[in-house]
């Protein structure tokens, strides 16, 4: 069987960190450079291979002390530092895509050393920001401690997800009381306490810095898009709980995404909110029945419920399918129309992989029949069914593997009322589904992935239980002290594979719309996700000088609270010598 890698080029992705041949400058090697911090040249290359460098130098310090040495000669030289983790972001924060090899900057990957994990109290973790997100929790689980919610892949840092305020999906269902050392917000609202490399203007040089969650400098470095460089961070975490994710795909997106009183309650996104408090909606292009997840604290295997012990539970989605891999291939040579037959290949095989049912298969015909043979079929059931799954919460929580396909992805939250979550899915998804059909009209598939939904509160720093505690100031959940009632985020991406024509157009008719419609009056308030795709202009991502230099900074800002300005301002001070930034970190944060 071929592999997904294989169908979709994988002679590019095989070249992933490494030097491809003839492809590298000569470069020289930094002047200076401290002995004893081993130095080697890497490509950079993030996860969708979207952006890819030159070899630029890097170096895996082994001690936070090592950090700092760095900082001293990259100050002293005129160089940059960029903390890179598992290079899982698309936004180009770390390195811009094609940095040459002569680019004054040294990586400095944490994933190799900065990587311990130990108890600090009975409900808080002391982590260093290259310890990978699966590693943390199986420690916590260990402990019997957990977290509400997280990002889905595990192989995250920590240091890479407290950057962008990483978030997984839930909120209190109805009824539901939060369980001390939990929360329902970012990864960053749960900090007591983090260290990062700050400027030391009496010392004349850079030192280690452990900021009190109370301190108001910590708002500023909670979440701080790679603007600092942070060693280790304390997080509170709350008693572990088990978990039971359930998943339909009979529930026709017009009533999931139904406006408010157009459908039964129970049969909304915001109904099955309510009732589980934590769901993610997954719709496939060209479909018409998303993938709806639900997860619901359940302490003991329901009768039907398949146990589970260990993460990744979606074999289906983490190594694609061949006939998926083969098409994804087809599209990508330029059969960009395949999209439609794409999205419903998608939900098939989810649909037969996780339910068992294949009756809509044996209805269809043409190449979907074609593609799902009775081999592939047998395949897909073969693992068991995955439509009722239980277990430790990390089993649940972490759904995503690197080899899950590789896509691009723009990413908003808009914070509203929880009364408002029905009205904001359903103005999106009439938007998007309109949109769509109208550049399918003219002969273009922008789209050939799928949307994603999720539901996350608003960062409240009381989660932390540090008395004084400050909210993240860059944290897309940052709450608006005027509008204590937007409570609820509801997060919107949109996915399609890297390079599909007319992507960035659409993804630009998109934001404009997200923006006049959420950005602004008094229901909603708009904010970029971070590590996503933002700022379109039609032919790119993060470009648009408008919503760069303006929205973006707008939404942060809130009458008489501190917020975007204060964060720049702190982040400037504590690295005057903006060692650690980069050219789109230079042109959004100032
Ligand atoms: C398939 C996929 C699924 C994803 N799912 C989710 C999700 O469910 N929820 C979510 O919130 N996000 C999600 N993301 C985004 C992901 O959380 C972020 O991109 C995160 O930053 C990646 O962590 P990383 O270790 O790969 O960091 P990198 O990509 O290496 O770095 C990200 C940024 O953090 C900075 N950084 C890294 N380490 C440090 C440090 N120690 N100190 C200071 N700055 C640092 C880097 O300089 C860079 O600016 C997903 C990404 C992918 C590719």
């Amino acid at each position: 069987m071929m592999t997904a890698s294989a169908a979709l080029g994988g002679a590019t992705w095989l070249l992933r960190g490494t030097l491809a041949p003839g492809s590298a400058r000569a470069a020289e090697a930094p002047p200076g450079f401290p002995a004893g911090l081993d130095l080697y040249q890497g490509v950079y290359e993030n996860w969708s291979g979207e952006i890819r460098t030159d070899a630029l130098w890097t170096c895996a310090p082994r001690t936070a002390q090592d950090v700092l040495t760095l900082a001293d000669w990259a100050h002293s030289q005129g160089w940059r530092l960029r903390p890179q983790g598992h290079r899982h972001t698309w936004t180009p924060f770390t390195v811009p895509d094609a940095a040459p090899a002569d680019t004054r900057v040294v990586l400095v990957d944490t994933t190799a050393h900065l990587t311990g994990a130990r108890l600090d109290g009975p409900d808080t973790v002391r982590v260093q920001a290259g310890t990978a997100m699966e590693d943390l929790l199986a420690f916590l689980g260990g402990q019997g401690r957990g977290l509400t919610s997280c990002p889905a892949p595990g192989d995250l840092t920590v240091g890479g997800a407290l950057a962008i305020g990483g978030h997984g999906t839930a909120i209190p269902a109805d009824g539901e009381v939060r369980a001390a050392g939990h929360g329902y917000g970012s990864l960053s609202s749960l900090v007591t306490e983090l260290t990062a490399v700050v400027w030391d203007a009496g010392a004349g040089r850079y030192a280690l810095r452990t900021f009190d969650r109370a301190e108001a400098d910590c708002a500023a470095v909670l979440t701080h898009l790679g603007r600092a460089f942070v060693t280790e961070a304390v997080l509170r975490t709350g008693q572990d709980t088990n978990l039971r994710c359930v998943s339909r795909l009979d529930i026709p997106a017009a009533e999931l995404f139904a406006p408010p009183g157009q459908a039964a309650p129970d049969r909304t996104f915001a109904g099955f909110v309510d009732a589980t408090g934590r769901a993610e909606a997954i719709w496939f292009a060209f479909t018409d029945r998303p993938w709806l997840k639900t997860w619901s604290v359940t302490p003991h295997q329901p009768l039907g419920s398949r146990a589970v012990g260990e993460p990744y539970n979606y074999p289906f989605s983490d190594s694609l399918p061949e006939p998926v891999a083969r098409l994804a291939g087809e599209i990508l040579s330029g059969s960009w129309s395949l999209a439609t037959v794409f999205g419903n290949l998608q939900y098939l095989v989810a649909k037969a992989a996780l339910t068992g049912d294949i009756s809509d298969v044996l209805l269809s015909g043409g190449l979907i029949r074609d593609l799902l043979d009775g081999d592939t079929l047998a395949h897909l059931l073969a693992d068991g069914l995955r439509s009722d799954l239980w277990g430790p919460s990390r089993d649940l929580l972490l759904y995503v593997r690197p080899s899950t396909l590789r896509e691009t992805a723009n990413g908003y939250a808009v914070l509203t009322r929880r009364a408002d979550l029905q009205w904001v899915v359903s103005q999106f998804a009439a938007y998007y589904q309109t949109l769509l059909q109208q550049y399918a009209a003219r002969g273009e598939y922008p789209v050939n992935g799928q949307v994603e939904i999720r539901v996350t509160g608003v960062d409240d720093p009381a989660w932390s239980q540090v008395a004084g505690a400050q909210p993240p100031l860059l944290s897309a959940l940052c709450p608006r002290p005027d509008r204590p009632d937007w409570d609820t985020a509801v997060w919107l991406d949109i996915l399609t594979l890297p390079g599909t024509p007319a992507a960035p157009r659409f993804y630009r008719d998109i934001e404009q719309f997200l923006l006049s419609t959420f950005g602004t009056g008094d229901r909603s308030t708009l904010r970029v996700e971070w590590s996503k795709g933002w700022a379109y202009t039609a032919d790119a991502a993060w470009s648009d000088p408008g919503v760069i230099g303006t929205a973006i900074p707008a939404s942060l800002r809130a009458t008489g609270a501190p917020g975007w300005d204060e964060a720049v301002a702190t982040l400037d001070r504590l690295d005057p010598h903006r060692i650690f930034s980069s050219p789109l970190l230079d042109t959004l944060l100032r």
